[in-house]
């Protein structure tokens, strides 16, 4: 049997716990994870690419079959250039869904070969987005129990 790679992207901005939960769902699934950040100079990000990179290989090292990666352009390309059977996103609650559903049908006109796999957090991260948290960082609340203490510690350091 061949081993199935996934490509996990997404802006990462900061990984927050939610993140992780998929990240650990996956990382059973799947024999190689790749959590792959969009290089997008469209959104004005709290954190640079690399502080992101940095983090992310932090908060990931207790999985060996997970890897960090950045890319920019086409995921399609991407993953198809990393030789990736699937792209797993989360879909936390109703609103994600629609543009989930035409992300992953527009990949799939794009790259019929390589499907999208949906996975749901647990219930106590269905709340949770890289927004809120950058959101309420900024406005001095906890963030405690929503990121890892990495993160949270940065975090703590750029809104200072
Ligand atoms: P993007 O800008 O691509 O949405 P994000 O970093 O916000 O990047 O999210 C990346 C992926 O992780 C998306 O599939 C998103 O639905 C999922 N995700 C984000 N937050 C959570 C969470 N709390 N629980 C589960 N999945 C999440």
């Amino acid at each position: 049997m061949k081993a199935v790679l996934a490509i996990y992207p997404g802006s990462f901005d900061p990984v927050t716990n939610g993140h992780l939960d998929l990240i650990g769902r996956g990382a059973k699934i799947f024999d190689r994870l790749v959590v792959a950040v969009l290089r997008n100079m469209e959104k004005d990000p709290l954190f640079s690419v690399s502080e992101r990179l940095e983090m992310l290989r932090e908060v990931t090292q207790p999985w060996p079959n997970v890897e960090v990666d950045v890319f920019e352009g086409l995921l399609m390309d991407y993953a198809r250039h990393k030789n990736a059977q699937v792209v797993l996103r989360g879909i936390r609650a109703i609103s994600d869904y629609e543009y989930e559903l035409q992300m992953a049908l527009m990949n799939r006109k794009l790259e019929p070969r390589i499907e999208t796999v949906f996975m749901m957090p647990a219930e106590a991260y269905s709340y949770l987005s890289s927004r809120l948290v950058r959101e309420i960082a900024r406005l001095g609340g906890s963030v405690k129990d929503l990121v890892p203490p990495a993160v949270e510690e940065r975090l703590k350091a750029k809104v200072a």
